[in-house]
């Protein structure tokens, strides 16, 4: 159990290196950095991932060599470790211990924080004149200390199923709670590669809890005339036309309702991963043909859009 490292203790030369001095070669001289585990890790090489519309390097990282041989409970790289650390300082009512090493995430929590922005955006909107906005000050049904606090949980949570090695670490720890509903990771938590089930889950099922997506920033398309805010825009999966040519797209948009968070991703403008929460709806457009020397190309897009109202919606690593 464990989670991608950036750094490595070098057995011969006795000392930390960083990943970008690492490579394949030096496999079987790695161990975790944490002085009281040095557990045996071994380096991962960069490799390519085709996306859409660009062919993106997927960095280099340390994981551990065996599943048999985990990191020291303190070490900041063990999943379970690091669970309890968030837990101890979280709020108990949203990551609760249910029993030895298990937790609860209260989603719903999570879900009542993002209505409440929700409707203090909407009032503002509705409020052009900034005078009225003093008197009449926005809805709030969750407190802003707690709200942060909500916030900062959920976002190191997702940050810590983004580092795991495997997919299956977090859901032996942590049980996913939406009201009285369970909710299982894989309804919750996809990467690029599982748009596709993202879409369809979002579509069938009229899903009311946040879902958190992974991938690789694109964009940031500014305001325009018709669009007063700033959209974060994800690289869609490659896929292949179907039968009738048709190429379908999945895109992830995510519309930036709060100054804040633009200032967090301008301000980690060198990081291309992103990892983002929110409540998300699906459309699907009509099928576009676009002309250019090569031939002609057929496209229909599904569209998985999201609002960013608290810059702990969003990670970007
Ligand atoms: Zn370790």
């Amino acid at each position: 159990m464990g989670t991608k490292m950036p750094e490595a203790y070098y057995t011969k030369e006795n000392k930390i290196i960083k990943i970008d001095y690492a490579n394949k070669a030096m496999n079987g001289s790695f161990k975790c950095k944490t002085e009281k585990c040095r557990v045996p890790v071994i380096f991962v090489d960069a490799h390519k991932k085709k996306y859409a519309d660009k062919t993106v390097v997927v960095n280099p990282y340390f994981r551990l060599e065996s599943n048999e041989k985990s990191h020291h409970i303190d070490c900041k790289y063990n999943t379970k470790g690091q669970v309890e650390v968030i837990a101890r300082e979280s709020d108990d009512n949203i990551l609760k211990a249910i029993e030895e090493g298990k937790y609860n995430f209260r989603l719903n929590i999570i879900d009542e924080a993002l209505k409440t922005l929700n409707s203090s955006n909407k009032d503002e909107l509705e409020n052009e004149d900034p005078s009225l906005n003093l008197k009449r000050p926005s809805r709030v049904y969750v407190n802003q200390g707690k709200l942060d606090s909500y916030f900062s949980t959920m976002q190191r949570i997702m940050q810590l199923r983004s580092l795991t090695e495997t997919h299956d670490e977090l859901r032996e720890i942590i049980l996913l709670q939406y009201g009285k509903q369970e909710i299982k990771w894989s309804q919750f938590y996809y990467v690029s590669d599982s748009l596709s089930k993202c879409y369809t889950y979002i579509k069938r099922n009229d899903v009311t809890h946040p879902i958190c997506i992974e991938g690789v920033l694109k964009e940031i398309e500014l305001p325009s005339e018709k669009f007063k805010y700033h959209v974060v825009k994800l690289r869609s999966p490659w896929v292949e036309p179907d039968k009738d040519g048709i190429i379908t797209l999945l895109t992830v948009e995510l519309i930036i309702n709060n100054n804040n968070v633009l200032e967090y991703i301008q301000s980690n403008a060198n990081f291309k991963n992103v990892a983002v929460y929110s409540k998300f709806r699906v459309s699907e457009s009509k099928v576009y043909i676009k002309q250019n020397q090569t031939g002609t190309k057929k496209f229909r897009y599904l569209n998985i859009k999201g609002n960013l109202y608290h810059p702990k919606q969003i990670l970007l690593y």
